[in-house]
């Protein structure tokens, strides 16, 4: 498979200040080194529990938050060198879907607005073309083009989401970073957006980072899925291989929280247990280790490194060395 986007030793670290002179006191390493790749054409799903540092990650991949170290490399591009200006112009090959649609949608301009706006900053097409585009892609999501002169607060959440998809669909993306794009919506609607953007994915060609805070809202639209835990990834993979055969004991504890346990995955019942400790102070050792039923002496000093473990299937877990 073709890479079409390869992170590396990518970081982001928030200074702590404290006192009366505001000086640095320490850093919440909200990500901390982490590496990977997303293949051309296919979904990689990046789950953890809020705080591990994933829509910070997603971010920093579209540069709204520049990175402490790292490269991304997108096409052969490092986007962390970019200037400003060259990283607008490719922010057209790289849109965002946000969780809360209605906060990413300004209330005072029409839909038609909403949709134009990217292809006036990118330059594309004449008013009129503009126009026709709009309607086009509001008919691709599943809206009609008579939505187009309407207000964000006129639509249900279910549609809010569908203008933001077909939002950052108006440049035609190569990539899309879609973070937690369902987690606001009912359950019954959840599915009919899912469905909504594999459907996209296939007709525009996408690649998709989908990243959610539980595994089985990715399981069915994911090829590979990515674990983070306090701004580290634990484990990546194939994801038949991630729900079949979990190989880090935090992938298996939250498979375990997944509402419909699959019956086949043998650590089924072993819940995640203990509280998420702070990200600005995580554990020593492997951050895991306050929460790991397996943890083991070794695991309270020495940080295990992300190792890859079978073909293509990556953990960080001292059980396996
Ligand atoms: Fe558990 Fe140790 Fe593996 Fe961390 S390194 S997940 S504490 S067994
Ligand atoms: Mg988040």
């Amino acid at each position: 498979a073709e890479v079409l986007l390869k992170v590396d030793g990518l970081k982001k670290y928030f200074p702590i200040t404290g006192g009366i002179f505001g000086k640095q006191t320490g850093a919440v390493k909200a990500v901390d080194n982490i590496s990977f790749w997303v293949n051309k054409g296919e979904t990689l799903g990046l789950v953890g529990e809020s705080g591990c540092g994933k829509s910070t990650t997603g971010r920093m991949l579209m540069r709204l938050i520049d990175p402490t170290e790292g490269q991304v490399v997108f096409e052969g591009k490092d986007l962390v060198t970019l200037s400003d200006s060259e990283m607008r112009k490719a922010r057209k090959d790289m849109q965002m879907v946000f969780q809360d649609p209605f906060a990413s949608l300004n209330p005072r301009h029409t839909v038609e607005k909403i949709l134009e706006e990217p292809l006036i900053v990118h330059g594309i097409g004449t008013k009129k073309e503009r126009k026709q585009m709009v309607r086009e892609m509001l008919e691709v999501v599943g809206l009609s083009s008579y939505h187009a002169k309407r207000y964000p607060h006129q639509f249900s959440g279910g549609q809010r989401q569908r203008i933001g998809i077909a939002r950052a669909l108006m440049t035609r993306p190569k990539l899309v970073i879609a973070d937690e794009p369902v987690s606001a919506l009912d359950v019954s609607i959840q599915s009919q957006v899912l469905n909504l953007l594999r459907d996209l994915q296939k007709e525009f060609q996408l690649t998709y980072i989908f990243i959610a805070h539980d595994l089985g809202v990715v399981k069915h639209i994911s090829d590979r899925v990515g674990v983070m835990y306090l701004g580290r990834l634990v484990e990546i993979t194939e994801a038949d291989k991630l729900y079949e055969k979990p190989l880090h004991p935090y992938t298996r504890a939250l498979l375990s929280a997944v509402p419909i346990p699959d019956p086949d995955i043998k650590s089924a019942g072993e819940l995640l247990t203990g509280d998420l400790p702070s990200p600005s102070n995580p554990p020593q050792g492997c951050a895991f280790h306050t929460r790991c039923k397996e943890c083991m002496e070794i695991c309270k000093t020495d940080r295990p490194e992300l190792r890859e473990l079978e073909p293509g299937h990556f953990a960080a877990c001292h059980l396996y060395s």
